[in-house]
């Protein structure tokens, strides 16, 4: 059998020049240009059949195998996010206020090693490995667009794959988790309208600050008093604004937020509480309301025989590995609406090094990941692809 690891090992150059070049010229969700046109100029060089510009800038490439076989799909994400980068290396972003605080320099650089890895082996493979390489997974629905472009279909995957390199984990360790992984996620905002006036005559003003901290304190009774114990759930509240000085008590006041699940059931009364208590209490203190709330993602859902399956494949393909079967985050992915389409695993790949500082967590403006996380990242994807092909 090919030694996934060994080979990817001897591409780390490769991919640490990739993620370096990535890293410096980073690019917010639907304007990854300059970074699909790189995919797709590394991927048609090296023979796949590419298509640009889905969604924007996603790139779809086909790899064909040599024998008859089925379609997985494997997905990167592309995108950065809109911090401003505060390590000091040689590879910081020269895109100011632009970095990729979230690893997805390292997804693009695995997912075009594995391009690599698979396409020399592709005299072996039974079946076609579809390439996503996605826009904008930040909270932008860079994957429901890609879906809506038919992404999924022609030719229709059976399985799905995709990673995430992981600073919550040491580099050197994997997540192989059957079930749910990540947290469906819904964001809401509430704007309070009451009466606006003198601050030293509340008695002729309805003041919404009043109303919104009633409306916050009771929300918090939503995760401790109709959500199960044994079960998971959000409710935060993550951002309130109202007023501009001390002497006037305003006209609204508006509050954020988001809804965390795993159970439908748990997402169902988060949905009939929040909405009951917003109302109900805006009411008592008459204000007006309005909610808004947005359906962001489903959670992300392991096929549990697949995901066990490669969750034993992993050690064999690196001895050392650890994994962890299962460790869960309220964290969300749009990779759950590809995989709500054709289920699949989404495995996490520990990156983190404490020893050398690199351990800051998703989106810190300090994050960096061990790059070590790299061949291992890529060893993983390729084979986990191969043994779906292999069925
Ligand atoms: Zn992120
Ligand atoms: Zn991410």
């Amino acid at each position: 059998m090919i030694d996934f690891y060994q080979e990817a090992k001897e591409l780390f150059e490769f991919s640490r020049m990739l993620r370096r070049d990535f890293h410096r010229n980073p690019e917010l969700g639907f304007h990854e240009y300059r970074t699909a046109g790189i995919v797709a100029r590394e991927l048609s060089q090296m023979g796949l059949e590419v298509t640009s510009g889905i969604a924007e800038t996603g790139v779809v490439a086909l790899l064909e195998g040599a024998k008859p076989g089925p379609v997985v799909l494997l997905r990167f994400d592309m995108d950065a996010l809109p911090v401003v980068e505060l390590n000091q290396v040689e590879y910081t972003s020269h895109n100011p206020g632009v970095m990729h605080a979230c690893g997805h320099d390292g997804h693009v650089a695995v997912g075009i090693t594995v391009a690599r890895m698979l396409y020399e082996m592709r005299a072996e493979l039974p079946g076609t490995i579809k390439f996503v390489f996605q826009p904008a997974e930040e909270g932008q629905g860079g994957a429901e667009k890609m879906v809506e472009a038919g992404v999924m279909n022609d030719p229709t995957p059976v399985h799905t794959l995709a990673l995430h390199l992981w600073n919550e984990l040491p580099v050197g360790s994997a997540c192989f988790v059957p079930g749910p992984l990540m947290a469906g996620a819904a964001l809401f905002s509430i704007m309070l309208t009451g009466k606006g006036g003198h601050g030293a005559m509340p008695q002729q003003t309805i003041d919404p600050i009043v109303a919104a901290a009633q409306i916050i304190s009771a929300l918090q009774t939503v995760i401790s008093r109709n959500v199960s114990p044994v079960l998971a759930g959000v409710l935060s509240v993550t951002s309130i604004k109202a007023g501009e000085t001390f002497n006037v008590i305003p006209q609204t006041a508006e509050m954020k937020g988001t809804l965390r699940y795993f159970d439908p059931s748990v997402k169902q009364i988060l949905l009939s509480r929040f909405d009951k208590i917003v109302r109900t209490v805006a009411a008592a203190f008459d204000c007006e309301v309005e909610i808004k709330l947005t359906d962001l993602t489903p959670p992300v859902v392991n096929e549990p025989e697949l995901t066990n399956k490669l969750g034993k494949l992993a050690p064999t393909i690196i001895p050392s590995l650890q994994i962890n079967t299962t460790f869960q985050s309220m964290g969300s992915e749009d990779m759950a609406i590809m995989m709500e389409k054709v289920p699949g695993c989404y495995f996490l790949v520990g990156s983190a090094n404490h020893e050398k500082g690199l351990d800051f967590g998703h989106h810190h403006p300090r994050f960096d990941f061990d790059e070590a996380a790299l061949p291992v990242a890529a060893a993983l994807m390729a084979a986990s692809a191969v043994s779906l092909l292999q069925g």
